[in-house]
């Protein structure tokens, strides 16, 4: 029997998707805005780095490949941790500009999280 190591990660679950099915209208807006993210090339930089990653399921690195995908429901609500520090930009190999990628993925994807707080309704 093997023993249980903890390495600090674990494997995500499986998953099967229908490329055909995908629906990428808002990837399609998202690259039109944010050409660079089609430079990702998924290294995970910008997830090892993550302030946030460390406490909850933020993984950039995730939520672009998932994006690509057309899967978005499952990844996107995750960027409501996302503190906009910035660290993520500084280790990016391929420049991107990920916080400000972040911005444009919760207007586009997430609107009712990317709508500026009003305070007490009002
Ligand atoms: S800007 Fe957001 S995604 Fe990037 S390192 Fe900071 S908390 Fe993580
Ligand atoms: S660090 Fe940059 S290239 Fe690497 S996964 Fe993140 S966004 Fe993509």
């Amino acid at each position: 029997m093997t023993p249980d190591i903890n390495f600090g990660f674990g494997l995500s679950k499986s998953s099967r998707i229908n490329l055909d099915n995908a629906d990428n209208e808002k990837f399609r807006e998202l690259a039109a805005r944010e050409p660079d993210i089609l430079k990702c090339m998924a290294c995970g930089s910008c997830a090892a780095s993550c302030s946030a990653g460390n406490f909850t399921e933020l993984n950039l690195r995730k939520i672009i490949l998932m994006l690509t995908r057309g899967a978005e429901k499952e990844t996107v609500r995750q960027l409501e941790s996302c503190m906009f520090c910035g660290k993520c930009i500084l280790v990016c190999p391929r420049g991107i500009n990920t916080r400000h990628l972040i911005k444009s993925i919760r207007e586009i994807y997430c609107r009712p999280c990317a709508e500026p707080e009003t305070g007490n309704g009002i």
